[in-house]
């Protein structure tokens, strides 16, 4: 049957041994999102948020008890109608699932998507955030969220990172994780795409020589380069960059979180193009 013909099916299901059940659990482990290329998306927003911006859905999962609930009945036909698994299933199974006592009513099981590195090519005024290793699953969705918010491009994970598709990094993105490309790239890679790019690439290091407020970000493509949570940036990634800034700090912290120093500067360099408050 071809694509545009496609249509799911509806099952119920109260067993959490059933075999489909099963599938939508293994999930939670990177192992399996790898195999089954997929990813799983809580609650009924960011169910609809992805249907809207064209991702595919494999599998919608909701509470029975929604069953006369129009929303969740209308997205239910949507599913279905691309083509989805639909399953109704009891709150036991959903919390099964999403390992939460209070589990969202609506689960989506997506395909994952990339951007190939070669495909990104920034043009004047826009930014995209490069992160070198990030590890933390918070981190990498508050950072894909402020993306979003700002208006950047894109996130680029340098070198062995977090998974942007973990249901912790999901649930921290609020669901910017459907509006903002992810690429994966090694640091080799990234050095060798670097190099062909008519873009700045402005590295944030706690010896950074420049103060951040003092670049003018409008004139090139930008790469916010933000280095791993424990060690920073390694110095061939530093001498990579074409600026390296600091945020001035007071006070007693050696340094701000990672998330938080991606946000203060995203701000700075989106500065020329958000519009003011009021507008
Ligand atoms: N111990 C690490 C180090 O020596 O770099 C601290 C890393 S910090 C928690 C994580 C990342 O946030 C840094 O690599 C840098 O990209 C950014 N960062 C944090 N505070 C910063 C500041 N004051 N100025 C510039 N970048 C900062």
């Amino acid at each position: 049957m071809s694509d545009n013909k496609r249509v799911g099916q509806v099952k119920e299901v109260t067993s959490l041994s059933n075999p489909i059940v099963k599938d939508v659990k293994a999930l939670a482990l990177k192992k399996f999102r790898d195999q089954q290329n997929a990813f799983m998306a809580e609650g009924l927003k960011l169910v609809i948020d992805a249907l809207d911006l064209g991702w595919t859905i494999k599998t919608l999962i909701f509470a029975k008890t929604q069953l006369g609930n129009q929303t969740v009945e209308s997205v239910a036909a949507r599913a279905k109608a691309a083509g989805a698994l639909v399953l109704e299933v009891s709150e036991k199974v959903l919390g099964a699932i999403t390992r939460r006592d209070n589990p969202q009513m609506v689960v989506g099981v997506f395909e994952q998507k990339w951007l190939p590195l070669k495909d990104v090519r920034p043009a004047q005024g826009e930014v995209w955030i490069a992160l070198d290793r990030v590890r933390d699953p918070g981190n990498l969705g508050t950072i894909i969220r402020t993306a979003d918010a700002v208006g950047a491009k894109g996130v680029i994970l340098v070198g062995e990172t977090t998974d942007p598709f973990s249901l912790e990094t999901v649930r921290a993105t609020m669901g910017s994780v459907f509006a903002i490309p992810v690429v994966k790239a090694s640091p080799e890679a990234f050095m060798s795409w670097r190099r062909g790019l008519k873009a700045k690439i402005v590295g944030t290091h706690l010896k950074g020589s420049v103060d951040y407020r003092t670049v003018d970000y409008s004139k090139d493509a930008t790469i916010l380069l933000m280095g791993n949570e424990q060690q920073g940036l390694p110095d061939d990634l530093a001498a990579a960059c074409d600026t390296l800034i600091r945020i001035p700090q007071a006070g007693r912290a050696d340094s701000l979180n990672l998330a938080v120093a991606t946000g203060v500067a995203l701000y700075e360099i989106r500065r020329h193009a958000l519009p003011d408050v009021g507008r």
